[in-house]
């Protein structure tokens, strides 16, 4: 048997191993669009991995109070800036979420919408160039448009209106997916790129518009339940915990594969469905009214995930009921407090 001074020692040398290690692996990593809904919790995500992380954001759609939480963190700073502007900082990573997603959001200012994706994606693709980081693309099935291969895989070129409501966003997305493609062509610029499906959680904003939150709020406040159209529309909804895993499996991948890669649930629900599950989950008295449909809006949406299923070994485990449920109980409490405050 050793004697007890020699295992203390191993100990020590493999915790020191370890942390060595792990400080190799420590990186600086950039969250353009840290403070929205998805950024905040990838940023939450990487401190926990041990990086040190840069949130830039304009906060157009962000919130302070999704990073709030973050600050005591000494590995995370945040620097307010517009994307559309160059940027330049030292950094190992780059993930590129700067973008308003919900459609009133995105539809408000469609100019700059356009100049989100376009410019934002040129100048970090150029600070990528310059720093040699590997940089994310969060992309969107929304490249697909109203899509008419069902479910859409990724060779799929999409059914997109260039001359619409939903151009600024559809083509900046499909345009900065171009610009990814071209510098890691021309500059072998390390790239990884992702087609986020419709995914919810905690961290959306109560007036966000998109359907789950909306649904979710209106239900919570008994009000009438907002269906767009006749709501068989279909989306598929991804928690966002889930997604995040995805976002950190694309990026582990090897230099060779850049994607594009489908990241959602394939569930697959109408928007009634979805309207009688919230209902239901979260005892409301809420009854559902008919809004016209927005132009453009697509009537169907589901992933294929076989590619990031074999490229990644990625797959959501969070069933919608689950994730609603999630879902409910924080804005719930935000309610709650929101409703406190204003009578305070
Ligand atoms: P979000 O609106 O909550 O977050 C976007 C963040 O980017 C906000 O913090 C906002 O302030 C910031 N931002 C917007 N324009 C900016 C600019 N010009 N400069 C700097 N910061 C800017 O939206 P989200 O749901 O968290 O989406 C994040 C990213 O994922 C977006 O690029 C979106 O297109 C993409 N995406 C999301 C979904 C989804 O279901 N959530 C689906 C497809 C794609
Ligand atoms: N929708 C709805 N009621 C709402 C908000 C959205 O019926 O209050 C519908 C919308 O028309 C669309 C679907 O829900 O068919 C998803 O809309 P969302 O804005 O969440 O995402 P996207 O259309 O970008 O997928």
């Amino acid at each position: 048997m050793r004697p007890i001074n020699n295992r203390i020692n191993t100990d020590t040398l493999i915790s020191e191993i370890r942390i060595l290690r792990s400080k190799q692996q420590a990186r600086h990593i950039m969250v353009a669009g840290g403070a929205g809904f998805l950024g905040s919790h990838l940023c939450e995500r990487l401190l926990k991995l041990g990086h040190t992380v840069i949130c830039v954001d304009n906060f157009s759609t962000g919130l302070e109070r999704n990073i709030s939480h973050l600050r005591d963190f000494k590995r995370f700073s945040v620097i307010r800036h517009d994307v559309v502007d160059p940027i330049d900082i030292e950094v190992d990573e780059i993930y590129n979420l700067a973008c308003p997603a919900s459609p009133p959001h995105y539809q408000a200012d469609p100019v700059h919408t356009m100049k989100t994706s376009v410019f934002g994606a040129l100048n970090l693709l150029e600070l990528a160039a310059r720093t040699g980081a590997r940089i994310f693309q969060a992309s969107t099935s929304e490249v697909y448009g109203d899509p008419l291969v069902h479910p859409q895989v990724e060779g799929y070129w999409g059914n997109v209106n260039p001359f619409g409501p939903r151009s600024c966003y559809d083509e900046g997305k499909r345009s900065a997916e171009t610009l990814f493609y071209d510098f890691h062509q021309r500059y072998d610029v390390e790239i990884k790129v992702a087609r986020i499906f419709n995914t919810y959680g905690p961290h959306m904003r109560p007036d966000d518009g998109r359907v789950v939150s909306n649904f979710i709020v209106q239900a919570l406040k008994d009000q009438d339940i907002t269906i767009y159209g006749d709501g068989s529309q279909t989306r598929s909804f991804c928690f966002v915990d889930d997604l995040i895993e995805g976002f950190l499996q694309l990026m582990a991948t090897d230099p060779s594969f850049t994607g594009p890669v489908n990241l959602g649930n394939p569930g697959e629900f109408t928007i009634l469905e979805l309207a009688e599950q919230v209902i239901k989950l979260t005892g409301s008295r809420s009854k559902t009214i008919r809004k016209p449909l927005p132009t453009d809006d697509p009537q169907q949406r589901r992933p294929d995930i076989s590619l990031a299923q074999t490229k990644l070994g990625w797959q959501p485990l969070v069933p919608l009921s689950t994730g609603l449920e999630r879902t409910i109980c924080y804005f719930d409490r935000l309610l709650t407090v929101e409703a406190h405050e204003w009578v305070g």
